[in-house]
């Protein structure tokens, strides 16, 4: 390295290190010292699209994380490494052996959310690609809160330095900037970055009007500044005379939000920026001065009363501190005045103080976002100044939620649920109604049984019916109570009346077949029939699960019925189940019902039902060899049964594909079927040998014909030489 660099490089690393010691409470030198090194041998090679040495990067956002968003030593040294993993040969493992795992963690972190953000499928609409991009920032952030800072960061200085890219570029970078960074950044409380994220965004993604109102603004400073030095001015001199330490200044206005303004009120430029404002910060932790400089303030300008608010003795939910007052100023103009002490203001700033509980459009699973980032906020502002910073930012790595999931609406709405909770958790989670209308859930774009344990990040879609009802069994497998309480308060509701119904069946029967029962009478019968109490007799009366007239029946009548009695005897359960017409989509009508695993029947299949002996009733497709192997002569067990009217449910089928073993094939299989009406895949099994292979792919269909139409496009993909159901006659 010549010298001339050498003394260049001495000091940025000069420049950096005493930025560290300003902000940081503490910093270790060494390992900063180490991580310039390295990332600057790591990028050697390497130049921006500006034609300047790659290093400058990293330098700058470790810069920025050191300047204006202070957080920790380790922080900025992932920021001198953040990008040595994705552009050189270096591993984790040796950034973990020479810098820390939580190095390696926040570098691994900031690399995954650039590449999760790059991958985005085209087909998905504007809308859900915001919300998925949305959703995998916060997961990044419930790791370790520094990731998205470093990335933040990152940006801030991508966004910066976007003039050498190209124009495409330029607009796909400042979009997902102002779509995606600034909001994040504003609900993190990064006041300061959000703005300047957004100004240079709009700069790109809408250059007409931001040169236009650069140039206003410009026409318009001079004029602006000497109005406000003669507002100041007074101002100054009676604080000095009070002897205090402040900083006084016109306000800024940040070119965006002035944009916004004008085009969602409909304002003209001179309506927005034509209200003047000016902030005194005052350099003490007193917070009683802010009263004396209003004092002080409104003894040189007649304030207008109902204009006052005290947002230091009621400070704003977000933790957000200041005294505003608007006083009547020279020329009768209106000024907005702000009074607040140097540690509000760096909180308005960097920290808590954000404005967009009041600007921006909050749903109700947005005020738990807040509460949730606030409290992270907390900590982070905490720490900066507490003693013991280093464990604070430990719990940066948010083991706090191991008890808890987060996952989203396919909206990209947060819900916070407790972990193993389930589709029929979220579901009550969003509303009782859609709870107990659930028959089906999609997480993460693929339907899955409602006992599917959720995974924090997972999107889940609740498909509901109106015919559906909370079941039982639901209540083995939830975990809210909400939930638990909804399916219980249905069911109780439910039995009465079906108990209610039963009794009054029940004395139906006995007065057609003229019978005249004690109440001993009815409890001895039931406990005949198995039944453990006199409800649960009704209730399976109500539900046709007993055959009423052949049990009321004379004794004589029913001698050449013997085997049946037998059998009644022998499968008590089994016996209640009337043959005829089944109800497949559910088991509100007696048995429960199942698909047989070994056919995998589905919608236009011909059908057949078996008893089984504690599972319900199985159905199997006709000509299984499976079923046709158990069955023994004039077997009894046999049920007819037909499919109901689509309902919109998806069935399982296998298929099994043989064909050449060429490069993509197993891409164009899967674009193949995933591309005909949204067929969801279930599982892929793969083999290939002597350049033939043979798959199993399991697929979920609404019928037959969807099946059908499904095979015959795999047998038109080229490579693909055959393409067979896979059911129990042939495997
Ligand atoms: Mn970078």
């Amino acid at each position: 390295m010549d010298s001339l660099l050498r003394i260049k490089h001495k000091r940025m690393l000069d420049d950096l290190l005493n930025v560290c010691r300003e902000n940081l409470r503490s910093v270790n030198e060494d390992l900063i010292r180490k991580a310039f090194q390295f990332s600057y041998e790591c990028h050697k090679n390497d130049f921006r699209a500006s034609g300047e040495p790659y290093f400058n990067h990293p330098y700058e956002v470790a810069m920025i994380v050191a300047k204006e968003i202070p957080l920790d030593d380790i922080s900025v040294v992932s920021a001198l490494l953040h990008d040595v993993v994705e552009d050189s040969d270096t591993n984790l493992e040796f950034i973990s052996k020479e810098f820390g795992k939580d190095v390696a963690e926040i570098v691994d972190g900031v690399t995954k959310i650039g590449g999760l953000l790059k991958d985005q499928e085209i087909t998905k609409t504007e809308d859900q690609k915001k919300a998925e991009n949305y959703r995998k920032l916060l997961l990044s952030m419930i790791k370790d809160v520094r990731v998205i800072l470093v990335k933040f960061a990152d940006r801030l200085h991508n966004m910066r330095t976007l003039e050498f890219l190209s124009p495409q570029k330029q607009l796909r970078i400042a979009k997902e900037t102002q779509e995606i960074y600034a909001p994040l950044a504003h609900r993190f409380g990064l006041g300061a970055i959000k703005w300047e994220l957004e100004d240079l965004a709009f700069k790109y993604l809408n250059r007409e009007a931001y040169e236009d109102l650069s140039r206003k603004i410009n026409d318009t400073r001079k004029e602006r500044e000497e109005f406000i030095n003669k507002v100041i001015r007074p101002i100054e001199e009676k604080l000095k005379e009070a002897n205090l330490t402040f900083e006084i200044s016109g306000r800024p206005k940040h070119l965006y939000s002035i944009y916004r303004k004008m085009i969602t009120q409909n304002l003209s430029y001179e309506q927005v920026y034509d209200k003047f404002a000016i902030r005194i910060i005052l350099e003490t932790e007193d917070k009683n001065q802010c009263y004396l400089v209003y004092g002080i303030v409104t003894q040189l300008y007649k304030p207008i009363p109902a204009r006052f608010k005290d947002f230091i003795s009621v400070p704003k939910k977000n933790n957000y501190q200041s005294l505003h007052t608007t006083v009547i100023g020279p020329e009768g103009k209106l000024v907005e005045i702000q009074i607040r002490t140097r540690k509000m203001h760096e909180i308005a700033e960097k920290g808590v103080a954000a404005h967009w509980k009041y600007k921006e459009q909050i749903t109700t699973t947005d005020k738990e976002l807040e509460e949730w980032v606030s409290w992270i906020r907390d900590i982070f502002e905490n720490a900066s100044r507490d003693e013991a910073t280093k464990e604070i930012l430990t719990s940066f790595k948010l083991n706090l939620y191991q008890d808890e999931i987060y996952v989203f609406t396919p909206k990209g709405e947060l819900k916070r649920l407790p972990v193993n909770s389930t589709p029929v958790d979220f579901a009550y989670e969003i509303h009782s109604n859609i709870g107990d209308q659930c028959i089906g859930a999609k997480v993460n774009g693929k339907i899955v049984p409602l006992d599917t344990k959720l995974h924090s990040g997972d999107m889940v879609e609740i498909i509901t019916s109106k015919n559906q009802h909370p079941n039982k069994s639901w209540l083995q497998f939830v975990q809210t109570q909400k939930a638990r309480n909804h399916i219980r308060r249905y069911l109780n509701k439910e039995e009465e009346k079906l108990v209610e119904a039963g009794k009054e069946l029940f004395e139906k029967k006995l007065k057609k077949h003229k019978l005249n029962y004690s109440p001993d009478d009815i409890v001895k019968l039931s406990r005949k029939l198995k039944f453990d109490n006199l409800k649960s007799f009704y209730k399976a009366i109500a539900e046709n699960k007993v055959e009423l007239d052949f049990i009321l029946k004379p004794q004589e009548e029913v001698e050449q019925k013997q085997s049946i009695d037998l059998q009644f005897e022998k499968f008590a359960d089994i016996a209640r189940f009337t043959a005829g017409e089944v109800v497949i989509d559910g088991d509100q009508k007696g048995l429960a019902i199942s698909f047989a695993k070994c056919c995998n029947p589905i919608p236009g299949d011909p059908i057949i039902g078996y008893v089984t002996i504690g599972e319900g009733i199985k159905i199997h497709r006709k000509n299984c060899r499976n079923l046709i192997d158990k069955l023994e002569a004039n077997d009894d067990r046999l049920v007819p049964v037909t499919w109901p009217k689509a309902d919109g449910s998806y069935f399982i089928a296998g298929l099994v594909i043989k064909g050449e073993d060429i490069p993509g094939i197993l891409k164009d299989i899967s674009n193949c079927i995933t591309n005909y009406e949204n067929t969801n895949i279930k599982s892929v099994n793969m083999s290939a040998e002597d350049s033939i292979f043979k798959g199993t792919i399991t697929v979920y269909v609404k019928n037959l014909d969807h099946l059908n139409k499904l095979i015959d496009r795999l047998k038109k993909i080229h490579g693909v030489y055959s393409v067979e159901r896979f059911d129990s006659n042939k495997h």
